[in-house]
Parts: C-alpha cells; sequence; structure tokens
C-alpha cells in the first residue's frame, strides 16, 4: 500500500506574518486526518518560523530546492545538511519552474537528488512535458529522459527517499489540470520506467504525485486513478481552506 502524500509548494509567497496565520489555521484544519502524509513547502524565510508550529501536527516540513554541496564558497546556496538543521524532512528537487527560470538540468537535478537523499531528506523530485513537447508527441521521451537522468547512480534502496511528482508545465498554474486519463497515462508509464530501471517492487512502492492546477473539486478524481499517489498543489495551497480540502479529499 502507497500512503497518499498531499504537498503544498508555496513557490515565491508568504512572509512570516502570513505563514505563521496560513500554518495555524491549517493545522487545526487537518489534525483529524488520518491516512495521508501531508507536507507544506514554504520559502527558506520561514522555514524555522513554521517549524515549532507544527512540531506536534501531523504535518511535515520541506524546502522548494537546495544545493548539492554540504558546505563552502558557494554564496547564496542552502545545503541538505542546512535543510535538515531548519527541521526539513523533504525537499522538492527540479521543479519545472528551477528548470525554465534558473538554468536547471537534468545533470544539476540529479546532483542535487543524490546530495539530498545521503544527507537524509527525502526528495520530491518533480518532472513534466511543456506543451510543445506534447504537441510534438514527445511526452513519454522527455518523461524518460528526466527520470533516467534525474535518477541516474541512485541504488535501489535510495527510492525509498524519493517520491516523483508529474507536474505538466502546460498544466501549472493556468487552471488547466489535465484529464484524469491524461494524469493516469502518464503515471503508468512513469511507473513502468522505474520497473525498467530498478524493478517491479520498487515501480510498486514509489510514489506518484501530480500536480498542476489541483482544486478541492478535481482532486478526487484525480486520486481515484490507480497510480495517482497523491498531489503537488501550488496556487490551492496557500489557503488554508482549500488546501485542506485537499487534504480531506477522503472525508
Ligand atoms: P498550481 O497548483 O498553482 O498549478 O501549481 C502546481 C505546482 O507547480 C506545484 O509544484
Amino acid at each position: 500500500m502507497r500512503t497518499p502524500i498531499i504537498a503544498g509548494n508555496w513557490k515565491l509567497f508568504k512572509k512570516s506574518g502570513e505563514a505563521v496565520e496560513l500554518v495555524s489555521q491549517l493545522t487545526h484544519l487537518v489534525r483529524d486526518t488520518k491516512g495521508v502524509e501531508i507536507i507544506i513547502a514554504p520559502v527558506f524565510t520561514v522555514l524555522s518560523t513554521v517549524k515549532p508550529l507544527i512540531a506536534n501536527s501531523n504535518i511535515k516540513l520541506a524546502a522548494q530546492n537546495c544545493f548539492w554541496e554540504e558546505e563552502g564558497a558557494f554564496t547564496g546556496e542552502i545545503s541538505p545538511g542546512m535543510l535538515m538543521d531548519a527541521g526539513c524532512t523533504h525537499v522538492i528537487i527540479g521543479h519545472s519552474e528551477r528548470r525554465q527560470y534558473f538554468g536547471e538540468t537534468d545533470d544539476k537535478v540529479n546532483r542535487k537528488i543524490k546530495a539530498a537523499i545521503s544527507s537524509g531528506l527525502t526528495v520530491l523530485f518533480c518532472i513534466g512535458e511543456t506543451l510543445a513537447e506534447r504537441e510534438a508527441n514527445c511526452t513519454f521521451n522527455v518523461l524518460r529522459t528526466q527520470i533516467e537522468q534525474g535518477l541516474s547512480e541512485l541504488a535501489k534502496s535510495d527510492l525509498a527517499k524519493a517520491v516523483i511528482a508529474y507536474e505538466p508545465v502546460w498544466a501549472i498554474g493556468t487552471g488547466k489540470t489535465a484529464t484524469d486519463d491524461q494524469a493516469q497515462e502518464a503515471h503508468a508509464f512513469i511507473r513502468g520506467v522505474v520497473a525498467d530501471l530498478y524493478d517491479h517492487t520498487s515501480a510498486e512502492s514509489i510514489r506518484i504525485l501530480y500536480g498542476g492546477s489541483v482544486k478541492p473539486e478535481n482532486v478526487k478524481e484525480l486520486m481515484a486513478q490507480p497510480d495517482i499517489d497523491g498531489a503537488l498543489v501550488g496556487g490551492a495551497s496557500l489557503k488554508a481552506d482549500s488546501f485542506a480540502a485537499i487534504v480531506n479529499y477522503l472525508v
């Protein structure tokens, strides 16, 4: 059985006051939720502010990025060990916005994943095709390459610390969700690639989240797909009631 994950990616939103307000409401709204792993990913500067507020809750803390070196002369970067020190258990790596705006290549994503996992973090590894790639019928090739390169040199035992997030770039922040069938088709394909690279057991155990305009209105149908094990939520994670409604999709 794969425990579902609902993760909120706050992106570049929420200063400390707003973060405290959101988390205080959220801990209350999801306090009775069982059987779902709940993760929030605030900006770096409020990780330590949020940590004590979720200490006695069922919410886990993620960062949105990290560097692959542990320390050194790398101005402006943050290492996996520093994220652990700030109370994170998870880190998002390879989000399409980082690939698009910050030059993150599959190779850099791979280095970050290896460093984060060896420091003890669980990685939410993002992949997904652009609209042009989908229209050119390249979706599966793109996904295969991203997975092969992103997970390169990762041992089978490391996969326990990896979660894949399929986020079609054309569905992010656009209000355009992939249909349930499109999402399921991609998720089944991704699971197949993991089986090719590792084995059937690893493929069956790894959790694959869907991301891209997930809302309270569409989460239930998405979660009903056999290969969708959770959601990575952007916009709708910025309001406590909508994120809580997504977390409580079973209720
Ligand atoms: P939206 O839910 O705003 O489309 O964002 C999805 C996303 O990028 C989560 O990482």
